[in-house]
């Protein structure tokens, strides 16, 4: 599994990781062998959060015995993201996780407290040892400058967002300006969180075509391409053990430049909406 340095940290980790969303929808032993699975195939990066309802309970069992080959995070719902309710909900995580401290820890959205509030709960926390840093998700460029101005030296260290073959708009203003500010961005429904193109679509056969070359799948594909710059990274959701086991697959992949942009080509980025796209 390829690993790389998450923002300006001292982590490195791996280029896929594992989502939790819905997780705790099916089969909870399933799920357990999954994520165990993923992080025994080296995606040891797994995100969760307060809304995923049993989600951090089962992570937490998946990672007992094993807490400190996790890369762990989670994130606060904006309505919890006062300054004592952030304090308050990281505690319900880290209880839910069976944990001490979370790896990283996001604001989910941005909601209506003020962001000050948030980050210096996030601080509070981190100099508790309760979090080891901090970022935000959904977050556009304006938000994002106005999130670095408040948080400051060693602050926010990641974005994460909605980013996949068909959804691409955070290649507009979002991935320049966390590139240029050093901050990892976190690529969340790299499957378009269930519609993944199909073999008859002409993009699903460049997918296919190009899997072929390489034998591999087009969800590796996929994936691969969604890591193609260094300050990307992604995060699949599997409920199975063997669907955990073909996203780690990707992690070795490599693509060449003409590939690349053969996929690039088939998925377009369209023009930028007006808000960022999230889920
Ligand atoms: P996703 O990862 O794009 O898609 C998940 C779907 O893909 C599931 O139905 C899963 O099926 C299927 N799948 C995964 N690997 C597969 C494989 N190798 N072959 C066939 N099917 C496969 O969608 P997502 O869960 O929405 O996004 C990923 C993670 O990002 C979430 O779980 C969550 O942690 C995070 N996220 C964050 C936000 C945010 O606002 N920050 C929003 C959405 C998501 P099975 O479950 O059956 O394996």
């Amino acid at each position: 599994m390829e690993l790389r340095q998450f923002d300006s940290t001292d982590y490195q980790i791996p280029v896929i990781g594992q989502g939790t969303w819905y997780i705790d929808a099916g089969d909870r032993a399933l799920a357990i062998a999954a994520l165990r699975r993923g992080i025994d195939l080296g995606m040891n990066h797994i995100d969760t959060a307060e809304m995923y309802g049993d989600a951090e309970k089962i992570v937490g069992e998946a990672i007992a015995g094993r807490r400190d080959e996790v890369f762990l995070v989670s994130k606060v719902l904006p309505e919890n993201a006062s300054h004592a309710g952030t304090i308050q909900a990281c505690e319900r995580s880290l209880a839910g996780l069976d944990t001490d401290w979370l790896d990283c820890y996001l604001l989910h959205w941005r909601g209506s407290y003020p962001l000050e509030e948030t980050f210096e709960a996030f601080e509070e926390l981190k100099d508790a040892g309760k979090i080891l840093s901090w970022g935000v998700s959904n977050f556009d460029a304006p938000d994002l400058e106005e999130a670095w101005e408040l948080a400051g030296e060693g602050g926010l260290v990641c974005n994460q967002v909605l980013y996949h073959l068909q959804e691409r708009a955070i290649e507009h203003a979002v991935l320049p300006w966390c590139e240029e500010h050093g901050v990892a961005v976190v690529g969340y429904a790299p499957f378009g969180h269930g519609s993944f193109p199909g073999p008859d679509t002409p993009g699903g056969r460049v997918l296919q075509e190009i899997a072929a070359a390489h034998n591999v799948t087009p969800r590796q594909v996929a994936l691969r391409f969604l890591v193609r710059r260094p300050s990307l990274f992604t995060i699949p959701k599997a409920s199975r053990p063997d669907h955990t086991a073909e996203n780690a697959g990707a992690g070795e992949l490599r693509l060449t430049e003409a590939e690349l942009a053969r996929i690039d080509r088939a998925f377009p980025l369209g023009p930028r909406p007006h808000t960022l796209p999230v889920l």
